[in-house]
């Protein structure tokens, strides 16, 4: 029950004690998280939640809700991914209703599939929680589409590095060069120098149109532009987190972008 009477006709389903809820709280901008993640906040009893997690966001639980920070960013002091796992089971096993918080989509470059899979493992029941991914959410804000007709049929979803830190060595840059017009990349600002000179070695034009979005949604939202060929010129512009657009899209945020002069009137997105 929330107490508003719209909301309650949504029939949301029930929180189980000893389960787990990983619940995409969407790109930054508190008001993007879905109806279900906030049905979520209200009945949870312990909150794990990720770095980019808005504090205002969790400032919609109750108050007497426990909090607990899972985030590992840029170099400061992270907890395990095993530890963080093995948390949300020996809670759930605790009978608590425990609520799984993750930047934009939990299932998207966020680790949701690695703690479903070790829940699934033990037979905690989880539910999934979709969330608006930065990939599509930022770009939203930014007045850039990830597909138009004009643009792109396909688009590919890239993350610039992987576990270990690298540039992911499972991705084929030969195909994913030329596969597609638009190609969104996550967590790419770090080797984005290095990215761009992999897809221009692999076939893609030096003077395809390359967007970078930062703090997307956030009120200190901003866009650089530059094309694959003078990546390196726009580095020292980057702050993160920030979503990488490569290819046709990204200059229809000159005619788009909608946000612009209305950011100090709507810290809340
Ligand atoms: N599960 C998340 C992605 C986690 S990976 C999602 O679906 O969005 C973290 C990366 O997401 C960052 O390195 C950055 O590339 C991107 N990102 C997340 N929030 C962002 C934001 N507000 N602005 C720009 N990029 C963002």
């Amino acid at each position: 029950m929330t107490g508003f009477a719209a909301l309650d006709a949504l029939d949301f389903p029930a929180f189980e004690p000893g389960s787990v809820w990983l619940v995409g709280a969407g790109p930054g901008a508190p008001a993007l998280l879905s109806l279900l993640g906030y049905h979520a906040l209200q009945q949870a009893n312990v909150i794990v939640y990720d770095a980019l997690v808005a504090e205002t966001l969790l400032a919609l639980a109750p108050a007497a809700t426990e909090r607990v920070y899972a985030g590992k960013r840029g170099g400061k002091p992270s907890e395990k991914q095993a530890d963080i796992t093995l948390k949300l089971i020996e809670w759930a096993r605790a009978g608590r209703r425990v609520l799984r918080l993750k930047g934009g989509d939990p299932m998207m470059f966020g680790r949701g599939a690695e703690e479903a899979l070790a829940l699934a493992a033990r037979g905690i029941p989880f539910r999934i929680v979709p969330g608006i991914t930065a990939g599509v959410g930022g770009l939203a804000y930014a007045g850039i589409p990830v597909t138009s007709r004009d643009t792109n049929h396909a688009v590919i979803f890239l993350t610039g590095h992987d576990e270990t830190g690298d540039i992911p060595a499972s991705v084929d840059w030969g195909a994913v060069a030329t596969a597609a017009p638009v190609i969104v990349m996550y967590m790419a600002a770090k080797h984005l120098v290095s990215i761009a000179g992999k897809l221009i070695a692999a076939g893609r034009s030096p003077d395809d149109a390359l967007t970078v979005i930062c703090h997307a949604t956030l009120p200190e939202q901003y866009a650089v532009d530059a094309t694959l060929g003078s990546a390196e010129a726009i580095v020292g512009a980057i702050q993160t987190p920030a979503i990488v657009v490569l290819g046709p899209v990204g200059p229809l945020r000159q005619e788009l972008a909608w946000r612009v002069g209305r950011l100090a009137e709507n810290p809340l997105g």
